[in-house]
């Protein structure tokens, strides 16, 4: 039987909640996840945005693992940020040195719970690790650092061990503790059980990964029992199926109890950082922070809507600074097709609008996403309106295997040549490079974002480079193909360049 909450009538305490503060570890235990490594740089703009976002604690790295990692951390002490500033330390007196020495303003600093991690993983008793716990709190108090136990595998602990050693590091001066679900085993029901207890004793922190995919709920079910600070990362990411993501704890705590524990106007662009800097993409139907999350395809959908933005929206995509999209395929109708076409200042007869809505299914039928391009291009060719390109691809050169990579491209902009040569990290790299520079003069435009599908398989697979650009306000994304990435991708990127002077040169013409 399941008896969720039973007998635990604080339970119902989340809407008497009116604080919660934030550690964010995505430095630390993101990092940990397989394949990141971030610079000193990197690290350093993370850092920044998390302190703009109000973010209370950063947990910045881990001290011991080397000289490196102790760079990126003073590199990130340096910044004199309002957040507090932490290294993560085993339960070593070395390790809080070396935390030391990076000028850190605290640690979390990390002793066995669990029977397997006491004397399977450290080799010592119980009493010996109380013992030694209460003694390295006292240790890293008396070098004036904020100090936070966090017991490891506290999930899988015996609880009343767990209770023993957290009251011994709150009696030798630790400013709170730490209840740490480090595997992701935990149900609800023994989080709650488990933090209810630390709760008791003192100031308590929760750390919640999703292996059960229940990160979230756990990180909320501690703030029922008590916790007053929960550890998270930007985007979810950390070792295995990550940390519980930050931004979801942040929007469940603010739209459903009014609690707001971070600036969330800057969580969108916070987990564009992360998953650039990190390479660990976004899954498009991700909370808060997914493509799809504010976008709406189908008719039914986009015709509501249209009619009242909350129609199909728990929240305003605003308030995590974003913006609702409406997007076209297989389940478009007239109402969105109409509201896309608006956008780019297009205006159809009834006739024209009912012809352009079944080339789009059509297109949808197919399983492709339309892009704003192929809006376009469907309503010139049922206007029957041949549209004069601004920026046209003459022809591109790209070399790889020299150092550095080089392409050059020639463009036609309004009749006239011009010719750009650039260097990048690789052929595709330098060719973007290359046509940008050849319109930097007059488009101010940004690649929003890039991405490649391979459509066949093998070697010599056709290849869809989607991109992205903006230019103030307008945005366009348009699709290319073809079996030579380079190319695929600068073409793109070229009539990506072409819509948005074009749209604006017309808008011009309009205005006047
Ligand atoms: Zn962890």
């Amino acid at each position: 039987m399941i008896d969720l909450f039973g007998g635990h009538p604080e339970t119902d305490a989340l809407s008497d909640v009116d604080d919660v503060q934030f550690l964010d570890t995505t430095l630390r235990d993101g990092e940990q996840a397989p394949g990141v490594s971030l610079t000193p740089e990197e690290k350093a703009r993370v850092a920044r945005r998390l302190d703009a976002a109000a973010i209370d604690v950063i947990e910045a790295g881990s001290a011991c693992t080397g000289p490196g990692e102790r760079a990126t951390i003073d590199r990130v002490t340096d910044l004199d940020l309002d957040a507090t500033v932490t290294s993560f330390c085993r339960g070593l007196e070395r390790d809080i040195d070396l935390a030391l020495e990076c000028d850190v303003d605290g640690v979390n600093l990390v002793v066995p719970a669990s029977d397997r991690h006491v004397t399977t993983k450290v080799g010592t008793s119980h009493d010996e690790n109380v013992h030694n716990t209460a003694e390295l709190v006292a240790y890293a108090k008396d070098h004036g650092l904020w100090v936070e136990v966090i017991g490891e595998d506290g999930s899988r602990a015996d609880v009343d061990y767990l209770e023993e050693l957290m009251a011994a590091s709150l009696e030798a001066g630790a400013d709170r503790v730490c209840y740490a679900d480090t595997v992701g085993h935990a149900t609800p029901d023994r989080t709650l059980e488990c933090v209810s207890r630390l709760a008791d004793l003192g100031p308590t922190s929760t750390h919640t990964h999703d292996d059960l995919g229940l990160a979230v709920t756990n990180a909320l079910v501690s703030v029922a029992a008590g916790a007053d600070l929960v550890h998270g990362t930007i985007n979810g990411i950390g070792e295995r199926a990550g940390n519980v993501a930050l931004e979801e704890v942040a929007i469940a705590l603010d739209h459903g109890y009014g609690v707001e524990p971070m600036d969330l106007t800057e969580v969108y662009g916070l987990a564009q950082l992360v998953a650039k800097l990190t390479g660990i993409p976004l899954a498009p139907n991700k909370a808060v922070v997914g493509q799809n999350a504010f976008t709406h395809e189908s008719g039914i959908h986009t015709d509501g809507t249209l009619k009242d933005d909350a129609m199909y929206e728990p929240y305003p995509p605003e308030k995590v600074g974003r913006e609702r999209r409406l997007a076209l395929g297989k389940h478009a109708g007239r109402a969105g097709v109409e509201a896309a076409l608006s956008e780019h200042d297009v205006e159809v007869d009834d006739g024209q609008l009912a012809e352009i809505v079944d080339r789009v299914k059509a297109i949808g039928d197919r399983g492709k996403r339309v892009t704003d391009a192929d809006l376009l291009t469907i309503a010139e060719d049922v206007k029957g309106a041949d549209r004069d390109r601004t920026v046209e691809l003459l022809d591109l050169t790209a070399v790889s295997g020299v150092n550095p990579p080089t392409a050059s491209v020639r463009l036609d902009v309004a009749g006239e040549t011009r010719k750009e040569a650039a260097t990048g990290s690789g052929p595709v790299d330098a060719a973007m490079n290359a046509a940008e520079n050849a319109l930097s003069h007059e488009v101010d435009a940004s690649l929003e974002s890039y991405h490649v599908d391979a459509i066949t398989g093998g070697t010599d697979a056709v290849v869809t480079v989607e991109v992205e650009m903006a230019r103030g306000d307008d945005h366009v994304t348009v699709t290319a193909s073809d079996s030579d990435i380079t190319s695929a991708s600068v073409t793109a990127m070229v009539d990506a360049m072409d819509r948005l002077v074009t749209d604006e040169g017309e808008q011009v013409i309009a205005d006047d």
